[in-house]
């Protein structure tokens, strides 16, 4: 259906639709379909515009400033507001929570997007990610947001015009929540939905298709590895004419699969060299370089970043490197213990398997996966921060027991005493009972021809499980790769406009 990606979509579609059961036909309303196609045919380019101008806010947080005292975060708003504005639709600002809205009676269909992005590496880009750029790959919009989620906050936008264009007549109201600080705090956001009512249905427009009834919990495990004591037999000094590690970092965010490493070796010889190279053959997705100062040996290593909520769709810098290593089992100062643990506790794994007894599986939901994503230099040492996302099937409690007996055993096998250790793990959300599940699958069946559809399981998290009856309805397609959190962010613009398409059309379907 979708896959002859040169293909332009409307010609696809017509041959999709002659293909069709008539009862996949038949499950989106003429009217609905009109203003689909009128949103095709109409708003492709002020639709790209407007996402070009929300992009180029950089809206990422900051650490200790509110969003209402964030002056980017107030331009952002401004833009949106004019935007609003312009389109016709109903703008209010409650300081985190922004509602855009079109229409007047009491019920209530939600879209739930968010205005705040992650941050980004600009010398891993072609221009700056905060440029709309069209050029470097034809076909795609590229940009930190294009995808997670300034470009579905312009979807929603040309959805509502254009049903306000064809003056179709809604019971429901419509609106759009655009949340400041969904990838950094959620408590603004609950404390908004004390003090205010919700629209009684909402879709997310923050993870993918067909529709998402279930999202594993996200969690963090962080240790830290302690500073050299000078004393102690594993300090540079008692070191010195020993094979050992001097230096490892790597990661950027904790959210991100790392892709980018970096290791000293002091008193490095040629043979440990190849051994080394030899592992590094066996990698796929990898690249490493190397270099010599003296006896000293450096390797920089380059994976593939992606959504920590989907590991399969990266390759982790940190722990590739820290495998090149294993052909030794390093002394254990702060760096070299950094090493053994990755290795001992995590692997090249995705799902946690050599922690202890922690991995576990649900059959609708899939594995726990268990990510190193950040290390970061501190004034005690060397902090690690790994990234789960844990599906139904074990009870916080007992995965927290499980965390922390694994880390025992480990600090006692290899004399090392952790500092800082500990764990926050969020519960997962399933979402079953939503009344408009059926209408978004007959929608997306509709338009992109796949007849089967049934709800997904995925590992991010959204905002659906603080809002009533709220499910993620796109904006990507199922089996592609997401790109949001990565260091290549992008959207087609053949997806970009189906899913005004189906934006557009499934408004009017829970609204009419
Ligand atoms: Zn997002």
């Amino acid at each position: 259906m979708l896959v002859q990606k040169s293909k332009p979509l409307t010609s696809l579609l017509f041959s999709c639709a002659l293909l069709l059961p008539l009862q996949v036909l038949a499950s989106v309303s003429d009217i609905a379909n009109k203003a689909a196609q009128y949103a095709e045919a109409t708003y492709q380019d002020e639709m790209t515009e407007s996402l070009r101008q929300l992009m180029t806010f950089n809206t990422v947080a900051i650490e200790g400033l509110a969003s209402t005292e964030n002056p980017v975060h107030q331009k952002f708003k401004a833009e949106l507001a004019k935007q609003a504005n312009q389109l016709g639709l109903d703008y209010t600002d409650y300081g985190y929570v922004v509602v855009i809205g079109l229409g007047d009676s009491e019920q209530r269909v939600g879209m739930i997007t968010h205005g705040d992005i992650q941050p980004f590496n600009a010398s891993k880009w072609a221009q700056s990610p905060l440029l709309l750029d069209q050029k470097s790959e034809p076909g795609k919009l590229i940009g930190r947001g294009t995808e997670d989620d300034k470009g579905p906050i312009s979807n929603a936008l040309y959805a509502m015009k254009s049903i306000k264009d064809l003056k179709i007549k809604l019971n429901k109201r419509i609106e759009l929540y655009v949340y400041m600080a969904e990838e950094s705090d959620w408590e603004p956001l609950r404390q908004h939905i004390k003090q205010h009512s919700l629209p009684q249905v909402n879709i997310t427009l923050d993870a993918e298709y067909p529709v998402v009834t279930a999202e594993k919990g996200y969690g963090t495990i962080s240790l830290t590895f302690p500073t050299e004591n000078p004393n102690s037999k594993f300090s540079s000094k008692a070191l010195s004419d020993k094979t050992y590690i001097s230096e490892f970092t790597g990661g950027f965010f904790g959210s991100q699969i790392p892709e980018d490493a970096h290791v000293t070796i002091e008193n490095a010889n040629l043979k440990l060299l190849e051994q080394i190279k030899q592992v590094a053959n066996s990698h796929t997705g990898m690249s490493y370089s190397y270099q010599w100062q003296g006896k000293q040996l450096s390797i920089t290593a380059l994976g593939k970043s992606a959504h920590s909520s989907k590991p399969k769709d990266g390759v982790n810098a940190i722990t590739h490197l820290a495998n090149l290593l294993a052909v030794n089992h390093w002394p254990n100062n702060t760096s070299g213990a950094l090493v053994n643990f990755i290795n001992d506790q995590l692997g090249t794994g995705l799902y946690g398997n050599k922690f202890g007894n922690i991995a576990f599986s649900d059959d609708f939901m899939g594995p726990m996966t268990v990510q190193a994503t950040v290390l970061k230099e501190t004034v005690k040492g060397l902090a690690l921060n790994i990234n789960i996302r844990r599906p139904n099937g074990k009870t916080t409690k007992q995965l927290e027991h499980e965390i922390k007996v694994a880390l025992l055993q480990w600090q006692q096998k290899n004399q090392v005493t952790l500092l800082d250790v500990s764990s926050e793990i969020n519960e997962p959300f399933v979402q079953n009972h939503a009344p408009q599940i059926d209408t978004l699958l007959e929608v997306f069946s509709f338009y992109t021809g796949i007849a089967d559809a049934k709800p997904v399981s995925i590992g991010g998290g959204t905002n659906s499980r603080l809002f009533p009856n709220a499910v993620s309805f796109g904006p990507s397609m199922p089996g592609t790769e997401y790109t949001g959190h990565s260091e290549h962010e992008f959207i087609t613009m053949e997806q970009f406009v189906l899913n005004l398409k189906m934006y557009t059309a499934v408004l009017i379907e829970l609204a009419k």
